[in-house]
């Protein structure tokens, strides 16, 4: 239907008749001509229509924003002083000859350029029209060239893309599963992947011994942060490798596909192991782009008369941490109390301060409302070892140490957003030996990956102090978002048992949740590892948006739900009686 984009005509083409297809974009009706914008895929056109040709003028004149168009006409020089820089197709236009409507269009129910007039529930509602919008184009365009990029390289690598069950039991990665009732099975249910962990894991039994695949994965989670229901991850797998292996293999990965996509050299990956990360920057994806640092003071803190410092400071579980903002000292009080509201979402109970003034005069040098609450001794600690400058301040977090990493861990990257101190475009890493669990709020140990990660140590050391375990997992960290997670996992049956008791998994619970996987195990399992990735994330992060919504084709909202579809939504009684399901009241009587 079409000689060619409307976005790829250039001046070359001058004097050629062509043919175009796409959205009418834009009508002006310049006092007897009438100029038409017409939109695809690729860009936009200008294309004049003179009165001379009577009917095609009649027809443009009729066509509103966004009719469906068919046009043929002769390419020509825009004239001089209306060359657009701008645009691409900037410096010719079309003399329109002839002109079709193939579809109307009803008034949109927004107008692409002005997206940001509407709420964003308007533009999820008309997804297919703001997916019009060459931002929106664009960034699904840099997705599929990610994916196509990412195929390449694994198949290359000897990666076989193998699919695994969307329809199958919970895989636990540590969310509420969807479930899916089944009809041939009354009462039984299947579960919604929330990983295909076991499933690649048995295809390394199977010794398939390099296995990816593009998938989807299913978390019902309450939507508190930037995450989607069901997203897609990058799943990779391999045999016979070590942590060195796999970290090897997809950093290459990634370099590659930025150097490939972005034109971006990110460099060797430094590694940092996880309790350094907790320590210096208060998060396990620490944002390397931020040049400030966490340090703790706790020491200096045990013997001052001021319990909000000296009780954390005495606590076990307690932490006392100092954050020095460079220039800091120029905060007003107003910003400093929206910090302190800021660290309050963390559970911070408050935020203590000190603006350095002048740090050789430690009497009167010094400002805030805790000073007169530390010895002089002790301040001049807390400056020595912050390094801090006249003109500074410095943040203290004092609570429980989970509260105190958290907050000042967020405080960090808040300041470092809002002074807009990053000191480089791309900071990946490594975050590496993270332990292999952590305790629940009953005083419980859960997995801190998931419970299929092999321990750096034997099942027998593990069993005797499981919360000092180190395991062999690994997180792919990039601007302070985590891209990707991986692990070692256990080949051993013996281990897998022992990690299943420590989470307090009885053997029936073992034996009727992961029977197939322990039987598995049984039946000459290799060493294996691997790692996934958020392309959702990925996506975001490479074309700069600030939504992985942005960069999904039909997000769900942040109560997991579709505008467009009405998903989900209510079923016939024919179909729950086919799956034996009887509802209880209706959600709004309960
Ligand atoms: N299954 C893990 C996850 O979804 C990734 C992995 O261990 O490979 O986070």
């Amino acid at each position: 239907m079409r000689s060619h984009y409307c976005g790829a005509l250039r001046k070359e083409h001058v004097g050629q008749e062509i043919t175009l297809c796409g959205w009418v974009h834009r009508r002006r009706d310049h006092g007897g001509v009438i100029f038409l914008d017409v939109r695809d895929r690729d860009g936009i056109t200008q294309v004049v229509f003179d009165p001379d040709r009577e009917e095609s003028f009649a027809t443009a004149d009729s066509v509103r924003n966004e009719y469906v168009i068919q046009l043929t006409g002769i390419v020509r020089d825009r004239p001089e002083g209306t060359i657009n820089k701008e645009m691409p197709t900037g410096e010719i236009e079309v003399l329109g000859h002839s002109l079709i409507v193939l579809n109307k269009a009803e008034t949109p129910p927004f107008q692409l350029d002005e997206h940001q007039s509407v709420g964003e529930d308007i533009r999820l509602k008309y997804r297919y029209v703001d997916l019009r919008r060459p931002e929106m184009l664009a960034k699904l365009r840099l997705r599929s060239k990610i994916t196509t990029a990412i195929r390449n390289h694994l198949d290359g690598e000897g990666f076989l893309d193998i699919e695994t069950p969307i329809l199958t039991r919970a895989t636990p990665e540590g969310a509420r599963d969807y479930l899916v009732p089944s009809r041939t099975h009354a009462n039984n249910f299947f579960a919604l992947p929330q990983s295909p962990q076991l499933f690649k894991q048995l295809l390394m039994v199977s010794g398939m011994d390099r296995y990816y695949q593009i998938a989807k994965c299913f978390r019902d989670e309450d939507l508190r942060a930037d995450r989607q229901p069901e997203f897609t991850q990058i799943d990779i797998e391999a045999s016979f490798v070590s942590e060195e292996d796999i970290m090897s293999i997809t950093e290459g990965m990634i370099r590659n596909l930025f150097k490939e996509t972005l034109d971006v050299d990110l460099g060797a990956f430094p590694r940092m192991p996880y309790s350094e990360a907790m320590e210096k920057y208060g998060s396990d994806k620490p944002d390397m782009r931020i040049p400030l640092e966490l340090v703790d003071v706790a020491d200096l803190m045990t013997e001052v008369e001021f319990k909000v410092f000296s009780g954390p400071a005495k606590d076990p579980k307690g932490r006392v941490t100092a954050l020095r903002l460079p220039k800091g000292a120029e905060l007003t009080r107003k910003q400093i109390d929206e910090y302190t509201k800021y660290v309050g979402i963390y559970g911070a109970k408050g935020l203590a301060y000190i603006k350095v003034n002048n740090k050789d005069d430690l009497e009167e040098g010094l400002q805030a409302p805790i000073v007169k609450f530390l010895p002089i001794d002790v301040r001049k600690a807390v400056l020595e070892r912050t390094g801090a400058e006249n003109g500074d301040i410095i943040f203290f977090g004092a609570d429980s140490a989970k509260v105190v990493t958290e907050a000042l861990g967020a405080l960090r990257c808040k300041l470092g957003e809002d002074m807009d101190l990053y000191t480089c475009a791309w900071a990946p890493l490594w975050v590496v030996d993270f332990p292999m669990f952590e305790e629940t709020s009953d005083g419980g140990l859960t997995a801190i990956h998931h419970p299929f990660t092999a321990p750096s140590c034997t099942p027998e050391e593990l069993k005797a102090n499981p919360a000092a375990a180190l395991s062999k997992a690994y997180d792919m960290v990039l601007n302070g978002c985590e891209l990707g997670g991986g692990s070692i996992r256990i080949h051993d049956q013996t281990m897998q048992q022992a990690v299943f008791e420590i989470l307090g998994i009885s053997e029936e619970e073992q034996a009727e949740k992961f029977g197939f996987l322990l039987d598995a195990l049984k039946f000459g399992a290799p060493p294996h590892g691997g790692l996934a990735f958020g392309l959702d994330r990925l996506v975001m992060l490479m074309t700069g948006s600030d939504s992985i919504r942005e960069v999904i084709a039909f997000p769900k909202t942040q109560s997991a739900s579709c505008m467009m579809t009405d998903a989900p939504g209510e079923v016939s009684s024919k179909q729950l009686r086919e799956l034996n399901i009887k509802l209880r009241k209706s959600a709004t009587e309960e």
